[in-house]
């Protein structure tokens, strides 16, 4: 039976993140990995160019049922440290928007990047390859895998959430949670396009594809500001992604076509400089001529006129307008799932492992890094912020 200080269950970006600075510390170190390949949500991320972080990333930016729990690994492994790597491997980036740091050419650099220091630091790596077992010893773990059984002093479970079934994902972390009693909170798809109920589709179904600035508020007030897009089944774009990791079934979104600016005082001025025009001409200066119309007409027939001459228009009629336009309600039907959603919200309890170490509470030896966690972060690059600076500081406790 082959012996290692540490296995590390799951070859993405905590596991493999983790498996270079426990090798650089000279722990021998074994990542297991079920797929034929490493690293393929580092692959599909951002794009193709990954989002590898974001210069403005911190503990804000991420939701868990402890807020406080991210915030020490996040201060020991900073933003700047992963760029600086980035740099010192000669990669090109660039800030998309919002702090959003993306690779010029492609999420490839990132891997290789990673696979380059995985050599540096003697690490072994086994792909195609499945743990049936993991039993707890005196010393530490023994592993029963599909190629043969191993030992190891420590065991990281680095195997991530559920989102994109088809690439990878399993649900091994909270199994593992289970088998030793550790706790997991609910869990569900966030960073996920809403889909519509058939009688809004039917009307907004044509705009699939169109795109328009908003901002959107979930029922608990959390309102993010960024591009929505209609789509074939319902509503995406980054604005909806991030409003659904705070979005619970049977709840309304609002969105707010007018963000950053007075849309009554806007549409007050178009009514004095342009009486003739008609409402759906003066909205196409704001919003797609598509858009306007669809819209409007969708409005209608929920019960909302809107139609004449803006000339024709008293201040309550525009204080109407205004209101439908800034506090759009939409009932989502459901989201996409996890088929499409880029992570899952929920994961293993935080109050079952140690922000510093990411051991468990209760069984020692065993540490949870990553997404597996109940940490998750907002759009933008946080959530590969948090891979690295969680794997980086289990790291250092390992074996
Ligand atoms: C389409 C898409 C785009 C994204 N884009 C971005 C972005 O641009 N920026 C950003 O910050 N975040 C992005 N994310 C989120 C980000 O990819 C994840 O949060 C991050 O990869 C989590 O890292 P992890 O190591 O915890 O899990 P993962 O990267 O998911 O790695 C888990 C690994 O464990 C393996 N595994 C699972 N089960 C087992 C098992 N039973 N045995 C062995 N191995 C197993 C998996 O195959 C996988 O290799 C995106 C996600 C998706 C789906």
């Amino acid at each position: 039976m082959k012996n290692y200080d540490v296995i590390i269950v799951g070859a993405g970006a905590s596991g493999l993140y983790c498996a270079i600075n426990a090798g650089y510390r000279g722990k021998s170190v074994l990542v297991v990995e079920h797929s034929k390949r490493i690293g393929r949500k580092i692959l599909m991320s951002g794009g193709g160019r990954c989002n590898f972080t974001n210069i403005h990333n911190g503990p804000k930016h991420f939701i868990s049922g402890n807020e406080h729990f991210c915030k020490s690994a996040l201060s020991r492994f900073s933003v700047q440290t992963f760029v600086e790597q980035v740099e010192r491997h000669d990669i090109d980036y660039h800030e998309k928007t919002l702090g959003q740091l993306f690779c010029d050419d492609s999420a490839r650099k990132i891997l290789g990047m990673l696979m380059t220091e995985i050599d540096w630091a003697g690490v072994e790596v086994q792909t195609s390859t499945s743990i049936e077992n993991i039993d707890k010893t005196e010393q530490g773990f023994k592993v029963q895998t599909s190629n043969g059984l191993i030992s190891a002093t420590s065991v990281v479970i680095a195997t991530g959430g559920l989102s994109i079934p088809n690439g990878g994902a399993s649900p091994f972390a909270y199994n593992i949670a289970k088998q030793f009693d550790i706790a997991v909170t609910p869990l569900r798809a966030a960073l996920v396009p809403f889909t519509l109920p058939p009688e809004s589709l039917k009307f907004l179904k044509p705009l699939s594809g169109v795109s328009h600035f908003a901002t959107v508020t979930t029922e608990d007030g959390t309102a993010f500001t960024e591009a929505m897009l209609f789509t074939h089944r319902g509503l995406s774009g980054p604005v909806m992604l991030q409003a659904s990791s705070y979005w619970n079934s049977g709840e309304n979104i609002s969105i707010d076509l007018f963000p950053n600016q007075d849309c009554l005082e806007w549409l007050k001025t178009q009514r004095d400089e342009k009486p003739k025009s008609e409402l759906q001409s003066v909205l196409s200066q704001h919003m797609t001529k598509r858009m306007t119309q669809t819209l409007l007409e969708y409005w209608q027939m929920s019960g909302s006129n809107f139609t004449g001459s803006m000339g024709q228009m008293n201040n309550d009629k525009l204080e109407e307008i205004a209101a439908q336009l800034t506090d759009w309600k939409i009932h989502p039907g459901g989201t996409e799932g996890y088929r499409t959603a880029e992570v899952t919200l929920g994961g293993i309890d935080t109050n079952e492992v140690s922000s510093k170490t990411f051991e468990s509470v209760k069984v020692p030896g065993l540490f949870f890094i990553g997404e597996s966690l109940d940490v998750t972060g907002h759009l933008g690059g946080h959530n590969f912020q948090w891979a690295w600076a969680s794997g980086f500081c289990a790291a250092g406790y390992l074996g």
